[in-house]
């Protein structure tokens, strides 16, 4: 059965997306840690992101660099962080988490609430800082 993420790059199930290409795809993760907490994934399907061909790790990890880019500079950071952990849903993904001050909370373990329309808001100033 497909994962819920590849129903995703389908658009089976809706996303907040902010950019994607022929190997690789980001959106919003839907339960933030913080406001323009990013998901970026492989196309294709495999649970364990260390089980990933080296090309593609490697491919992945230069397209999260790409984001993460795009993330301190839309929205003001102090930097950006990464989570990979995978227990959840098994089609690989790291986790960008831009980090707005020293103190704050780095796990997945504490959610805040974003409203939609800043959901909204925080894809379209990612994606639009994406350079091509
Ligand atoms: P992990 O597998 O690394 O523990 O976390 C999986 C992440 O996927 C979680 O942070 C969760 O909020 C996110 N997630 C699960 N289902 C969906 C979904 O349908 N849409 C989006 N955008 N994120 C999801």
């Amino acid at each position: 059965m497909a994962s819920i993420f590849t129903k995703i790059i389908q658009g089976e199930i809706p996303c907040y997306k902010i950019a994607e290409d022929e190997r690789f795809f980001a959106f919003l993760d839907i339960n933030p840690i913080a406001e323009g907490h990013v998901l970026v994934i492989p196309k294709s399907e495999t649970d364990y992101i260390f089980d990933l061909e080296d090309d593609l790790l490697s491919g992945l990890t230069l397209f999260a660099k790409k984001i993460a880019t795009a993330i301190d500079l839309s929205l003001g950071t102090i930097r950006t962080g990464i989570i990979v952990e995978g227990l959840e849903v098994p089609h690989a993904h790291m986790h960008l988490i831009p980090i707005y001050f020293e103190e704050q909370p780095f796990t997945l373990s504490r959610k805040i609430e974003v409203k939609q329309e800043r959901m909204v808001e925080l894809a379209k100033l990612i994606s639009k800082a994406v350079k091509q």
